[in-house]
């Protein structure tokens, strides 16, 4: 049966990118080696990773200036990284879910942390509106995308300090004006690769403000300089992220992508709104276009163990929502095509009729 896959991440990926994948671990670019087994720096990886570089600043129109990374250590990771590097008295952070309450305390280890909003009064279910970003904040960083509550912030801010943002679950989902922000991270198992890298797109003249010193990992200036081949970069991943990006511009670019995830997220919703057993979770200004979060409504309470059964006996996979939300989350990330929309639509079409 074909599986519709829901999950959170890692994710679903474009056949495209795992058939290519799945080609380049027996016969990696006609090397007679297999893609597991071969030198990062190899002329044929470097190629690799120097073109997947080039096709990220290329379908996000990266400026000058700024310096596309491959990093280990999960989005997770840049949550120190970034204050690491440039915070130097505060930042100001927005807190939107639990992937910012993360980002939050790893932050104050680093200096004073001015948290201008939160949704925590309402489990997340939406996005502050009213905060004031203080002009005398090294940075304010936010969460484009809230995966786990399914809200999101689908425009660049008007930030009076340098912008940075956590776009793990929402990056290559739409254009994004990247000459707004010094910093821009996202953990690949979302949107572009399986698990084990992560971007930063990082500009030049952010770094070298602070005093103290950085363990040469945690320095982006060390990954700059060696084109993030300092050590032994995740080879796999970004060969499969190469293969996404391919695919993506294949597509026509983020401008087209953007259109597609509108349309699936917006036949959802609208599933979801007109039914009379299922109720949306986020509000409606703040939903995502990525993550849609739903329940069932408290007088079919006692139907939802059946609605996840009846779903997976339809073949899909990954629709029960986080445990901090309850109820269901379907992912829809870019890969996942119309007809998986279509199948988990008709799905709580035929549960509510049999209810
Ligand atoms: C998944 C996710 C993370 C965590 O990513 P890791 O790579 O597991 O560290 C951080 N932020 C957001 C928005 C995410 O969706």
């Amino acid at each position: 049966m074909k599986k519709h896959n829901f999950y959170a991440g890692p994710s679903i990926l474009s056949e495209y990118t795992i058939k290519n994948t799945a080609d380049a671990i027996l016969n990696f670019a006609d090397t007679g080696l297999s893609l597991l087994e071969v030198s990062h720096r190899s002329k044929e990886f470097t190629a690799v990773i120097e073109e997947a570089a080039q096709m990220i600043k290329e379908l996000l129109e990266i400026p000058e200036g700024y310096h596309v990374l491959f990093l280990g250590g999960g989005a997770s990771m840049q949550f120190c990284m970034v204050p690491f590097n440039i915070l130097n008295k505060k930042a100001a952070y927005l807190e939107t879910g639990t992937w910012a309450v993360n980002a939050i305390k790893e932050a104050k280890l680093f200096g004073d942390v001015d948290v201008v909003a939160s949704s925590k009064d309402a489990n997340f279910s939406y996005i502050p509106k009213d905060f004031v970003i203080p002009a005398d904040a090294d940075y304010f960083h936010f969460t484009t995308n809230n995966t786990i509550f399914g809200t999101e912030v689908r425009k660049d801010i008007d930030s009076p300090v340098p912008l940075v943002a956590d776009m793990s679950s929402d990056i290559f989902s739409r254009p994004v004006d990247v000459s707004k922000y010094d910093i821009i991270y996202a953990g690949a198992q979302k949107n572009l690769a399986p698990s084990g890298v992560t971007i930063a797109i990082v500009k030049e003249s952010a770094l070298g403000k602070v005093e103290r010193a950085i363990p040469t990992m945690l320095d982006y200036r060390t990954h700059i300089k060696k084109g993030s081949m300092f050590n032994t970069p995740p080879v796999l991943p970004i060969y499969s992220a190469l293969q996404t990006l391919k695919y993506y511009k294949s597509l026509g670019g983020l401008k087209e992508i953007e259109k597609m995830d509108v349309a699936k997220a917006t036949k959802l919703y609208d599933a979801i709104d007109s039914s009379k057993m299922f109720q949306g979770t986020a509000a409606v200004e703040d939903r995502s276009i990525m993550n849609v979060c739903f329940v069932i409504k408290p007088e079919y309470a006692e139907l939802e163990k059946e609605f996840v059964d009846f779903a997976s006996s339809k073949g899909m996979v990954g629709i029960k929502g986080h445990r901090s939300v309850g109820g269901f989350r379907a992912s829809i990330y870019n890969a996942l095509p119309m007809e998986s929309v279509d199948a988990l639509v008709a799905a709580m079409k035929e549960f509510e009729a049999k209810h």
